[in-house]
């Protein structure tokens, strides 16, 4: 349709800053959020990583509040939401608002598999610092821990006999080739 080639944008989230695995990118732009530099302390070998890759290009960028918005509903009814951090949002977010931009193509480098299942959802591509992706997302729901009945929705407590709940894996779903880098 258009012959345009969309460039390609990697949002860098904090598993991949601390893989310690040199990130080569061949001048790729590459964004990491505030969120994910805060999680980082000054003086630590972590932060070293963060401003090695600072000095190679990496920008940091803040999502807007739609998109935060955006990603706590979806990841709430995937049940990722008690499983992502603040700066986890953060990256998808960023992702999301990438996205948006017809030029771009958000690419998000992670090896946290709540990330990869949310942006499988959103339809934003991911590849993992370990090469190992997932081909297979989890399907999240909630059990409660008394009467034992499973919830799709993110219930921290049974509507039924008002027990506790806690997240379970009910199914796996085919990724198959979206949302991994099939160049
Ligand atoms: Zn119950």
């Amino acid at each position: 349709m258009n012959p345009k080639k969309k460039s390609r944008v990697f949002i860098i989230d904090t598993s991949a800053i601390l893989s310690g695995k040199p990130i080569n990118l061949d001048n790729a732009i590459m964004i990491t959020t505030s969120s994910v530099s805060d999680e980082l302390k000054p003086g630590g070998r972590d932060y070293q990583a963060l401003q090695f890759l600072m000095e190679k290009g990496l920008a940091i960028n803040s999502p807007s509040k739609g998109s935060i918005d955006k990603i706590k509903t979806i990841s709430n009814e995937t049940g990722d939401l008690d499983r992502l951090s603040e700066a986890d949002m953060s990256v998808l977010a960023l992702a999301l608002d990438i996205s948006a931009d017809d030029d771009k193509e958000a690419v998000i480098l992670t090896d946290d598999y709540s990330i990869q299942n949310v942006a499988h959802i959103l339809n934003i591509k991911f590849e993992s610092i370990s090469q190992r992706g997932i081909t297979k997302r989890f399907i999240w729901s909630r059990r409660c821990l008394g009467c034992g009945k499973n919830f799709k929705e993110n219930l921290k407590t049974c509507p039924i006999c008002g027990s506790a709940t806690k997240n379970i894996v009910s199914g796996r779903a085919n990724i198959g080739k979206r949302g991994r880098d099939d160049k």
